[in-house]
């Protein structure tokens, strides 16, 4: 059979509902008949998956589908979509939550490639990857003529001279030092480089606006894209992704920080300064009056983020620190406001006097940047919007978020009443959907739900200590922390290492770290520290040095060590949300909704990121291994939680030998 033109369907409909019926029939023949033959096997969870998802495709729903860990979802929401594509002449979205899941995705061997072939389907399917990923090409061609370049840079300026697309991945052993020196980045100013429209950055564009069946993209790309469109739009610019006939989450439980973070308005005295800097670059060209309201935008940013600075309240483990909004800062705002309102006036008159020149288009982005930095001020000031509003030290930038920004997230994904749909192993929390539903705005979305493929009764243990009950009514103190560490490394040891420690805060990373440094007797395995190198270099350690032992705080997603290496997961502390100004409001609204805000945000939090925890345990059939949770609350009161969380039929013990001889590890 010849392979079949991209335009083509690989079955015949009449009507929109002829083809769902066609469509639930092909399915039927792939998974009944073309997998089968070609060796995959057959799952029933996997099947009902994919018919969930084909009627959400057809009949435009909003769908959270949880699958659980090798049920194969992946395969039944690309079926669906590929069909779905074509039934409309857009591609479908495919918004994963790394570079990792994307290139499995689209890899040589990926799963779109495997199913391209296995059912002779010529699919079209391209990266829109961060912006990163691309080459400026302005900032190498400075680089050309720098003095005593290595010979790494070297090279890579001569690739830089002869690709066309500028991506990273085609050019291998370029470390992020170097890369940076020529990668795009968001603080270049494209649209008054006179390369614009002809880079690699272009180019690239091009290349995936013009993807027939699926562009994959990362979701901060999908919601920079959601985001921004309008204001592209309106700016006669083109939106970061084309018109698509549906969209499809992949670990869609990962969407709330980069859906959040392109709705909110960063505020960063360093963009004032650079603006302020730029337009000064032409200072010659200027009237008295715009000069000096450079002078007062820089007294006034100085005065506002000084008292920013003051008024930050710190949080020893939140990343999202509160801010005391108390008079003084208001009326700073509002004159740093002033002087921006003021500055753009008069940026405005000079572009009338620079009509049809360069200058005129440098202006034109200036009086962008300032307005967008404005926007941000201006809601930081409207009392009567209460926006959401914190400050994160790691990078200096104040975020200021509107309060209703679930349900404008749920607007704006419904807004084109498009086929939505959010997979995962873990979108629900204690049995409801209604945590992310009501995070995300989406509280008429449809959900289905499937156990996993694997036969994780036989595969999992738990082990839930005693100890942990009559312990933690003195949780914080230091006996019971080295008392919990030194229990932990008990079982470690006599599991023979092969473990991941979980932890909840930065603050116990340390914690751990000094008391093993001070610990009498050494720990005869070796321990992988989180931080201590490169994440990926650790996971690469973790799985060739098969007893390490791995510990971090950031490993409860994205660890994916199948066979001897992972044999024992211990939660040494339930991973509940902090305390932080984002938490709140989310706690505020669901209050306001008549809903109980622990359960509908802090206990949801906590048991996605459990279950994603559970879930580096088991990659592959053949493995087994222990759950072992040492928190179980004050007084023993999330235990139920934890039992609702763990793989359902893993047998429950108290004494760890006893759970070792159940599964004890491999030899
Ligand atoms: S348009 Fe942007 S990415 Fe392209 S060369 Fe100019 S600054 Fe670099």
């Amino acid at each position: 059979m010849s392979m079949l033109r991209w335009l083509d369907m690989p079955f015949r409909y009449t009507t929109i509902t002829d083809f769902e019926q066609k469509l639930n029939d092909w399915l039927s023949n792939v998974y009944y008949e073309i997998l089968p033959a070609a060796g995959f096997e057959t799952r029933e969870e996997q099947i009902y998956t994919a018919y969930r998802i084909a009627q959400a495709f057809c009949r435009r729903q909003v769908l959270f589908a949880e699958a659980g860990s090798g049920t194969g979802k992946t395969f039944a929401y690309l079926l669906s979509a590929v069909c779905y594509a074509r039934l409309i002449g857009k591609p479908v979205i495919l918004s994963s939550a790394n570079a990792a899941l994307q290139q499995q995705l689209v890899g040589p061997q990926g799963d779109i490639a495997t199913l391209s072939q296995l059912l002779n389907l010529d699919i079209d399917a391209r990266l829109a990857k961060d912006a990163g990923n691309y080459l400026c090409q302005l900032k190498a061609e400075r680089l050309q003529y720098a003095s005593g370049k290595s010979a790494s840079m070297r090279r890579l300026l001569a690739w830089a001279k002869q690709t066309e697309l500028g991506d990273r991945s085609e050019i291998a052993n370029v470390g992020d030092g170097l890369w940076q020196q020529v990668a795009w980045h968001n603080t270049l100013y494209c649209d008054r480089c006179r390369r614009r429209g002809y880079c690699q950055a272009a180019a690239t564009r091009k290349h995936y606006l013009e993807a027939r069946d699926f562009i994959i993209c990362s979701h901060d790309v999908f919601f920079a894209h959601l985001w921004s469109s309008g204001e592209r739009l309106a700016e006669k610019r083109l939106p970061l992704l084309p018109n698509f006939a549906a969209v499809v989450f992949d670990e869609g439980h990962l969407v709330e920080q980069p859906a959040l973070r392109h709705l909110g308005s960063p505020l960063r005295q360093q963009s004032v300064t650079d603006v302020i800097a730029d337009i000064l670059l032409y200072r010659n060209h200027y009237r008295t009056a715009l000069l000096l309201c450079l002078e007062g935008i820089e007294i006034a940013a100085q005065e506002f983020f000084t008292t920013l600075a003051a008024s930050a309240i710190p949080h020893p483990e939140a990343s999202k620190w509160a801010v005391d909004i108390n008079p003084i800062l208001l009326a700073q705002a509002q004159a740093l406001s002033a002087w921006i309102a003021k500055t753009n006036d008069n940026i405005t008159i000079e572009t009338q006097l620079h009509i049809g020149t360069d200058l005129e288009r440098n202006l034109n982005t200036y009086i962008q940047r300032l307005d967008s930095l404005l926007a941000g001020l201006l809601l930081l000031c409207a009392e009567d919007q209460q926006p959401v509003i914190w400050w994160e030290p790691a990078g200096d930038v104040l975020w200021i978020l509107p309060r209703q920004f679930s349900t404008l997230l749920g607007q704006e994904l419904t807004s084109k009443h498009l086929p939505v749909i959010f997979t995962s192993a873990t979108l629900q929390a204690n049995g409801s959907f209604t945590g992310l539903q009501h995070l995300l705005g989406l509280p008429q979305a449809l959900h289905t739900q499937v156990g996993t493929s694997f036969d994780l009764a036989n595969q999992v243990c738990a082990y839930l200590p005693q100890l942990v009950d009559q312990s933690n009514e003195a949780a914080n103190t230091t006996d019971s922390f080295a008392h919990r560490v030194e229990h932990c490394l008990d079982i470690v040891q006599a599991n023979g290492g092969r473990t991941l420690v979980l932890l909840r805060a930065p603050s116990e990373l340390k914690q751990w770290q000094a008391y093993l440094q001070q610990r009498p007797t050494p720990f005869p395995y070796r321990i992988l520290w989180e931080g201590s190198q490169d994440r990926s270099w650790l996971l690469e350690q973790y799985k060739q040095d098969i007893p390490s032992v791995l510990v971090g705080t950031d490993f409860w997603e994205g660890v994916d060590v199948p066979g001897a290496a992972l044999s024992l997961v211990v939660v040494f502390s339930l991973p509940y949300p902090w305390d932080d100004p984002l938490l709140r409001a989310k706690k505020h609204a669901a209050e306001q909704a008549g809903l109980d805000p622990v359960a509908t945000v802090d206990v949801p939090a906590m048991l996605i990121k459990l279950r994603q925890g559970f879930g580096r345990l088991i990659r592959l059939a053949s493995d087994r291994g222990i759950l072992a949770v040492l928190d179980l609350g004050p007084h023993g009161r999330d235990k139920h939680l934890v039992l609702e969380a763990l793989p359902p039929g893993a047998k429950v013990y108290t004494d760890f030998n006893q759970a070792l001889a159940q599964i004890p590890p491999e030899s």
